[in-house]
């Protein structure tokens, strides 16, 4: 053994035990999915901040990643990981802002592919970076509007929006799979929610869920 893998080791230990800390934390702050709470507990949320950040990747923090935008806080992630799943493994997924790729490596440990849309180029090349250190095979990122989703990759049977809107794009409920679900934070004037909706045989339907803090949504690429 020489020393450079003495090195990764002991990182390793310490990741996994200040992880398994940030487990129980979610698990009092009331994430109930324990598949949800184990995939927290694996995906290396350090190699997806800055280095200088890395200490902090496992605080209950948004983190800045850059281009003025941040990494969701753990109970985000969980809480909308949980979302997601509602207690059954999704096939495909579209996730609305890569961001670093964080989101979308815990997607990744539920469901058999994800699709992943950024509009900063730069945070698509970081998140390609991020997410072949952390071995992650089964993400298909790609750079562009999110508005539009992804037409030619549909219908998904889950899209996870990780940036705020004011309103539901057309486009994203016509990509979901009759009895699919969509989980996306929506700013309404001071106050902004995480929403679910599911599509049904003839309709949708619309829960509103936990007040959150998202970056917006904008239109058009960078
Ligand atoms: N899921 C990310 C969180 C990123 S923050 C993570 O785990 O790190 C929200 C992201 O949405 C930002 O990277 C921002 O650039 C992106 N975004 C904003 N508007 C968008 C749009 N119209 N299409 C795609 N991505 C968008």
């Amino acid at each position: 053994m020489n020393t450079s893998d003495v090195n990764h080791s002991g990182i390793g230990m310490t990741s996994q035990r200040t992880r398994m800390r940030m487990v129980d934390r979610l698990r009092q702050q009331g994430i109930r999915d324990e598949i949800v709470l184990s995939v927290m507990g694996e995906v290396p949320r350090h190699l997806f901040v800055d280095e200088a950040l890395a200490s902090r990747a496992y605080d209950d923090v948004s983190l800045p990643i850059g281009f003025g935008q941040t990494i969701s806080s753990p109970f985000t992630v969980a809480r909308m990981t949980e979302l997601a799943r509602a207690n059954r493994d999704p096939n495909k997924v579209l996730e609305i802002g890569t961001g670093c790729g964080y989101q979308c490596a815990v997607l990744a440990r539920v469901a058999k592919t994800v699709h992943s849309v950024e509009r900063l180029l730069q945070l698509t090349v970081k998140a390609r970076r991020n997410l072949r250190a952390a071995r992650v095979l089964n993400v298909r990122l790609r750079h562009g509007d999110g508005h539009v989703g992804l037409p030619t990759e549909g219908p998904f049977d889950v899209i996870l929006m990780t940036a705020a809107t004011t309103h539901v794009p057309k486009a994203l409920l016509e990509q979901l799979e009759v009895g699919g679900r969509m989980i996306f934070p929506m700013t309404k004037g001071e106050e902004q929610h995480l929403w679910v909706i599911e599509r049904t045989a003839q309709s949708y339907t619309e829960r509103r869920m936990d007040a959150v803090k998202f970056v917006p949504l904008l239109p058009g690429t960078g």
